[in-house]
């Protein structure tokens, strides 16, 4: 007999991880192997937009995860299985092989995934195995906190305030740390029992279709590190260390660490700084909680501990409590998929603006609509708007951008432009180290104002104003867009054209102030069409 643990890719780590705790103790109590699962699923990564980044982050990360488990004698088995509709009956048949009692998950919010693990227990019951799939990606699972007339909150304002309340009433339940696993049963690497072959399972150094260029993977390799000891370092920084005006690159957890100057601290002075997104001050931490690294908890009960408090901030006056209220977002948009999957499967929140007429659409995919040379021009950061070509370099190189920029870039591709939201929310998941389907879904209708609690239709950022504000002194836009290095003041966040063109940069796309009507004149249709 055995417990399997499978292992997804959000919940990437061993302390604090709800399903594998309780697998372990299960097969502590029976005395017999817990095996850790890991299926590689390149059609599910194709069909949900998974860039090679993640995937490479993902197999980095199992890589670590492997020598942690087997030094508890645990097997991580990992496979490939290619065709996602068999992957439930060939997850079952590795289980009867090993003659499997109960299999443990996490559970995966999406769509896809909710319907995959209820085939996963039918075919269980009917083999007699016990599958028990529990709450671990989020601090209060989606269907808790809930409106006075017991409906899911589409507005974030109340949610949070009652999510905050909810949390204080039941710290011991919502932050609890699930103990790691035990060891396993003696004897299993024995060279007569039957798992002890499970050990030599190799963690594949890439998934075909999914391969990283090397300098690309070194450059991943060294922004983002693999594995719980770093999240947890990067964590410390955050909540010890000062705050430096820093260029967007590497974390740097190790040179960079604490200080324990706590009035000046990175999250102490979070609610002040974390809108200059022109400077390294935000926790950096969304790479490890979206594939789980590091657990959302564990970020909550560090902030209770530099508090010395026994009640979670989560009030805007201070840093603490707005980066609280970030993880509240995150929450949140799980909350929103779980309640409303329209969303996760490319409608809007807001239906009415279904019909919204775009320039380019989702439907006829990259090549459809008339404005694919300006979708391309978006994505390679050449719009000849420095704050977006900046930042659609640096989601480039560093496959993550600080909020305001994506807010930035999410907005002006939308409204700017009048393409598609569904289009750009397909780009960033492939292009994002921290793809998450909720969050990204969350900001992207958001921006396109189609979205739980968007920004109004009729909002729309200006780029040169914004620029001037997150980036006042061109720092951001000087490190990403080369050409512009020489330039300073005005003349960086909006070149004369024949500066821009002595410099090779490109005219802007478009006109602002015209296509700000454009989207105006759009929404305003689509509502009356209504
Ligand atoms: P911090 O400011 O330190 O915040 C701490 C954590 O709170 C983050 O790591 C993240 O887990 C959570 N968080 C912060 N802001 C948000 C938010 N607005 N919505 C949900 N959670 C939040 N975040 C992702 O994790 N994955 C995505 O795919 C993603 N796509 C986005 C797409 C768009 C268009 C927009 C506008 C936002 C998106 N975000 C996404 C949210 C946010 O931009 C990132 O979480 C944040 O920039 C990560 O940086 P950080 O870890 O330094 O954040």
């Amino acid at each position: 007999d055995a417990v399997v643990y499978w292992m997804r890719m959000a919940d990437l780590r061993i302390s604090d991880n709800h399903a594998l705790s309780l697998a372990s103790s299960q097969a502590k109590k029976e005395e017999i192997p817990l095996i850790v699962l890991f299926v590689i699923s390149p059609q599910d990564y194709k069909a949900h937009d998974r860039g090679s980044r993640r995937i490479d982050f993902t197999l980095r990360n199992l890589t670590l995860l492997r020598d942690s488990l087997a030094s508890l004698n645990i097997p991580l088995h990992t496979i490939t299985h290619d065709v996602r509709k068999t992957l439930p009956a060939a997850v079952l048949s590795l289980l009867e092989d090993w003659n499997c009692t109960s299999l443990y998950g996490n559970i995966e919010y999406e769509v896809d995934e909710l319907r995959r693990d209820i085939l996963v227990c039918s075919l269980a019951k009917s083999k007699g195995v016990n599958a028990n799939f529990v709450h671990n990606k989020c601090i209060i699972e989606p269907g808790v906190v809930k409106t006075k007339e017991s409906k899911s909150y589409a507005v974030y304002s109340p949610y949070q305030r009652n999510w905050i309340s909810v949390l204080n009433e039941n710290l011991d339940r919502y932050l609890k740390d699930y103990p790691k696993p035990h060891s396993n049963i003696d004897g299993i690497r024995d060279s007569n029992n039957r798992f002890s072959k499970l050990f030599d399972t190799e963690v594949p150094e890439y998934v075909p279709g999914f391969e990283l260029d090397q300098d690309d993977k070194k450059i991943m390799a060294n922004v983002w590190p693999a594995g719980e000891e770093i999240a947890h370092k990067i964590i410390d920084r955050f909540l010890h260390s000062k705050s430096r005006t820093s260029q967007m690159g590497a974390v740097d957890p190790l040179t960079d660490g604490a200080e324990n100057s706590d009035k000046a601290s990175r999250i102490n002075k979070y609610g002040q700084d974390r809108d200059n997104a022109d400077r390294d001050t935000t926790s950096r931490l969304s790479p490890y909680l979206s594939a789980g690294v590091i657990s959302v908890r564990e970020c909550v009960r560090a902030t209770l501990k530099i508090q010395k408090s026994n009640k979670v901030d989560g009030s805007r006056e201070t840093g603490i409590g707005r980066w609280v209220q970030e993880l509240a977002w995150r929450d949140f948009y799980t909350s929103v998929l779980a309640s409303f999957p329209r969303v996760s499967m490319g409608r809007p929140f807001l239906e009415k603006y279904a019909i919204v007429e775009w320039e380019a659409h989702q439907e006829a995919g990259d090549a459809g609509g008339n404005d694919i040379e300006n979708l391309q021009r978006w994505k390679d950061g050449k719009t000849g708007y420095p704050v977006v070509d900046a930042s659609m370099r640096c989601l480039r190189q560093m496959g993550w951008m600080h909020n305001r920029f994506r807010m930035i870039t999410a907005m002006f591709l939308t409204k700017d432009l009048m393409i598609d939201w569904r289009v750009g929310e397909r780009f960033f998941m492939q292009q994002l180290i921290d793809g998450d389907l909720a969050s990204n879904n969350g900001g992207w209708q958001w921006s396109a104002s189609t979205g739980v609690d968007p920004c109004p239709y009729f909002r729309i950022f200006n780029p040169y104003s914004q620029s001037i504000k997150v980036d006042p002194k061109g720092d951001f836009i000087r490190q990403f867009v080369p050409e512009l290095s020489g330039l300073r003041g005005p003349d960086l966040h909006n070149p004369p054209a024949s500066v821009a063109k002595k410099l090779g940069y490109p005219l802007p796309i478009v006109k602002h102030e015209e296509s700000r009507q454009r989207a105006l004149q759009r929404f305003k249709d689509a509502g009356i069409k209504k």
